[in-house]
């Protein structure tokens, strides 16, 4: 069955100003890469709805989506924070960054793919339940978790995030509701300078200190993700994919390979078949060297084809 590839060209228009590493030429990075792949006429192609007001308000207070859309500039750029900005297009991709989980959830729930990608931006997994910040507007994964949950009926949905940067705002959002297991890895100390505790069956957190390569990050998989998985058997695998831990991303002092995302995609492939008759959304999150993107990117997305 084929995997679902979610864009919109909305996404491509959300720009944060000149030379921010957060940029519209990701996209575009990872699609050149998977046509040089001979992957790309291999994916389903779909254009993601906007999410609507009732996808949202299941991660986000009313007033805070609305103070969004009031904030959102007619001309030029609305700060947010020190390093996110609001372009006068910046409401609507974050609308489409989120109804592509939405989309690819009910792919995937309804047997339409087998998985799914969502090269989508602006990310999703700094942004709390009524903060935006670190370039995250609605938090796409949350949205997706609780569009599964909420819409489909699930009672376990597992959410996996290998950004280099602590997923905060998926923790804040998902710490207090028992039918999701959260696993991260990321680089601590790092931003956003936090260090939350595990907490079994709900929260396992992996800090990684700078300068940690393959082994680390795949023994934290390993030996904290993999038995919790496993106890929890999440009926929907979801993935905030990030890919700023590479060895070639300036973000970071990790050292990954292209080829560890690739390994820790058929590690979720893998729990996804025991457990949750191979369901699998990922949503693409931080990568900000092009190169190791595009190539991570790829890596990730043909594991999903073939895992
Ligand atoms: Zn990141």
């Amino acid at each position: 069955m084929a995997v679902a590839f979610v864009s919109h060209p909305h996404c491509l228009r959300h720009q944060m100003g000149d030379g921010h590493p957060e940029c519209p030429a990701r996209l575009g990075a990872i699609e050149d890469e998977l046509h040089t792949r001979g992957l790309y006429d291999l994916l389903l192609h779909r254009d993601a709805p906007r999410a609507s007001v009732d996808q949202l308000v299941r991660v986000h207070p009313l007033e805070y989506v609305e103070s969004l859309s009031n904030r959102s500039p007619a001309e030029g750029l609305a700060h947010i924070d020190p390093d996110t900005w609001m372009c006068p297009d910046t409401f609507e991709a974050a609308l489409r960054a989120a109804g592509a989980n939405v989309l690819a959830t009910d792919m995937v729930m309804s047997g339409a793919a087998a998985r799914a990608f969502c090269n989508v931006r602006p990310p999703g997994h700094h942004a709390e339940r009524a903060t935006a910040m670190g370039f995250c507007f609605f938090n796409n994964v949350a949205v997706a978790a609780r569009h599964a949950l909420e819409h489909h009926g699930l009672t376990r949905v597992a959410v996996l995030d290998f950004d280099v940067h602590l997923g905060n705002g998926t923790e804040d959002i998902l710490r207090d509701d028992p039918r999701t297991l959260l696993c991260s890895s990321y680089q601590y100390p790092l931003w956003p300078d936090q260090n939350p505790p595990t907490v079994p069956g709900r929260i396992i957190n992996c800090p990684l200190p700078p300068g940690s390569g393959s082994e680390a990050f795949r023994r934290a998989v390993t030996e904290h993700w993999l038995p919790e998985l496993d106890r929890f058997a999440p009926q929907l695998v979801l993935i905030s994919a990030g890919f700023d831990a590479h060895a070639a991303d300036d973000m970071s002092h990790l050292r990954l390979s292209t080829a560890d995302y690739g390994w820790v995609t058929g590690v979720a492939c893998e729990v996804a078949e025991r457990h949750a008759q191979g369901r699998v959304v990922s949503t693409l999150e931080g990568g900000y060297n092009l190169r190791s993107l595009a190539a991570s990117a790829a890596t990730h997305i043909e594991k999903l084809m073939l895992g």
